[in-house]
């Protein structure tokens, strides 16, 4: 189901707008990449993959 997508402040702090999603395409790994560093595993962070996964479709 589709929805109608307002633009929405890039989840990754870069202060840019996406087309709906969280993150700006692209942006979600960035951060991902900045997650996995702070963390240094993967415990709870595939369920987190898979919304941002999820998020990055509707949004592209
Ligand atoms: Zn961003």
């Amino acid at each position: 189901m589709r929805q109608r997508l307002k633009p929405k402040k890039c989840n990754c702090g870069c202060g840019g707008f996406s087309k709906g999603g969280n993150f700006i395409r692209g942006h979600d790994s960035q951060l991902l990449s900045k997650i996995l560093q702070k963390h240094k595993g993967i415990s709870g962070l595939k369920s987190y993959l898979d919304s941002i996964e999820r998020l990055t479709k509707e949004a592209a």
